[in-house]
């Protein structure tokens, strides 16, 4: 049998990863986290751990999909490429993956968090009344519970105790609304079987209906490097609005309209559009999500010739970057309740 590995995140039982030799990543395949690549030294932004395992847990790639996560910076080349002689599929779709995106996605609220922690355990169920399995690790991650204390500057785990006890108390919370039948404790290994109640599915039913009244907004532009400082513009107004800006290339690695770039646009409560460089997917994003009857907030730079369709519409026109912000969150203030 293979000797397994501990995942540096979560630290399940993990197969074996590959370090790159002379490089300070490694590359992981948990059950829990999912694929990503992990950059052992990193003197970026440091990223939450108390967030990441969750993040990755809730983002988990399907392990048929090409792709992975990866916390190098957006752009450097990932040293698995250099892994010719064991050249596999997986090595080829990194998503870049940051202080900001983890943060913006981690759940405010209590509410928040029971809500996501209801469809984590109903993606994993495959009928209705089956009891789930899950390892400790994984009830870690998906419940929200925080690994680690920020102790003399770095991130040092808290003892077993305290996280179990943390679990623990969220499961109570489930089995207290009666989404979980009445909580017993967790079995001697610290693993679980959870079953979802009616409860549960009235509340799931619920949360599905109303996601487009979430805060998850797609914003449609043309994606590369000549483009960032327009992008993080664009995410700072949708930020400073209190939404969340998916931007598809961050969840998604390729360029064409799939069943998953829809779903973001029929998922947003509105839709941002930047027409600046007449980018066709961003023209048939906004289609989509016009016939969809979304509102859509359109952008475009100064002296850029529209689509006579469009040219009409109201449109933010901006003559640089550092615009946005303020005209795109008192726009979006102003015309979504
Ligand atoms: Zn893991």
């Amino acid at each position: 049998m293979e000797e397994k590995v501990q995942c540096p995140v979560c630290q399940s039982a993990a197969p074996p990863c590959y370090i790159v030799h002379g490089s300070n990543s490694q590359y992981v395949r948990c059950p829990v986290c999912g694929k990503y690549e992990w950059c052992v030294e990193d003197d970026r932004d440091f990223l939450n751990m108390n967030q990441l395992p969750a993040y990755l847990a809730y983002h988990a790639r399907d392990p048929k999909i090409s792709s992975f996560y990866t916390t190098r910076a957006k752009g450097e080349k990932s040293y698995l490429f250099s892994l010719n002689d064991n050249r596999e599929e997986d090595f080829f779709h990194p998503l870049y993956i940051d202080a900001d995106i983890i943060t913006s996605w981690y759940p405010k609220s209590f509410a928040e968090k029971i809500d996501l922690i209801l469809l984590y355990i109903f993606n994993h169920t495959s009928h209705l009344g089956q009891s789930v399995h899950f390892s400790a690790e994984q009830l870690y991650s998906f419940l929200f519970v925080d690994r680690y204390e920020w102790s003399s500057s770095k991130y040092v785990l808290r003892p077993q105790n305290d996280l179990q006890q943390e679990g623990v108390f969220m499961l109570k919370c489930l089995a207290e609304r009666k989404y979980i039948p009445d909580y017993i404790g967790l079995h001697c290994d610290h693993t679980q079987d959870i079953t979802l109640m009616p409860s549960a599915y009235a509340r799931i039913d619920e949360i599905q209906k109303n996601t487009s009244n979430g805060r998850n907004v797609l914003v449609a532009m043309k994606f590369g490097d000549d483009t960032k400082p327009l992008r993080e513009a664009i995410r700072k107004g949708v930020q400073d609005a209190k939404y969340h800006a998916i931007f598809i290339d961050e969840v998604q690695h390729n360029d064409f309209i799939t069943p998953e770039l829809l779903k973001h646009i029929r998922d947003s409560k509105f839709v941002v559009v930047d027409l600046t460089h007449q980018n066709n997917g961003a023209y048939f994003e906004e289609g989509y999500a016009m016939g969809l009857g979304k509102p859509v907030i359109q952008l475009c730079k100064k002296g850029t010739q529209l689509h006579f369709d469009i040219a009409q519409k109201n449109t933010i026109m901006w003559a640089s970057e550092d615009d946005i912000p303020e005209l795109l969150r008192n726009r979006i203030v102003a015309t979504i309740e």
